[in-house]
């Protein structure tokens, strides 16, 4: 499959459920144009911008009902936009989207303050993801490899839910998308 397929297959995903609501407020298109945008004005390597508009792919993807979590399903969107993504990009974009949930709970177990800040949402989500980590998950989580960008990730992911931030179309992030891709 060709780089344009890919945006083909991505442009289809937002415009499936892009509308649907993020549960902050915002929409799943604008959680992720917001995260992208900010990545993209704090100079974030291509990578990193690439896996901050796509970490929530996994949302988009799957053919669950939208108020799944509130059944108390986990769906590990995690898990699914990182395999998703890893057909096409390098582990620099597909491991921080795969550790973007353990980054919460990395965050929760050891950053004073954090878990206060949560949003109702994401705390309803992290109890259904297993709650803060322990000790020996969190140093075992702060080894691996995308564990730094996953923690940059998570920061833009909880700063990309504000009703009232304009960001660029989709469409502004094709060619940083699409160069990034394997052909
Ligand atoms: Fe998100």
């Amino acid at each position: 499959m060709s780089n344009s397929a890919l945006w083909a297959e991505i442009e289809r995903a937002f415009a499936r459920r892009g509308d649907q609501s993020y549960g902050e407020g915002v929409s799943q298109r604008a959680h992720a144009l917001q995260c992208a945008a900010l990545a993209e004005q704090r100079g974030a390597p291509p990578a990193e911008i690439v896996a901050a508009l796509l970490h929530d792919i996994g949302h988009l993807i799957h053919d669950l009902p939208e108020t799944i979590a509130d059944d108390g399903i986990d769906t590990e969107h995690e898990s699914l936009g990182a395999a998703w993504l890893s057909q096409w990009f390098g582990p620099d974009v597909s491991e921080p989207v795969l550790l973007h949930v353990a980054a919460k709970r990395y965050l929760c177990a050891t950053e004073a303050g954090y878990f206060d800040e949560l949003s109702a949402a994401s705390v309803l989500s992290l109890r259904l993801q297993g709650g803060p980590m322990n000790e020996v998950a969190a140093v075992e989580f702060a080894a691996r490899a995308g564990a730094a960008a996953a923690i940059r990730l998570r920061q833009l992911d909880d700063e990309g839910k504000d009703p009232a931030i304009a960001t660029p179309p989709l469409e502004h992030f094709r060619p940083l998308v699409e160069a990034l891709a394997r052909r």
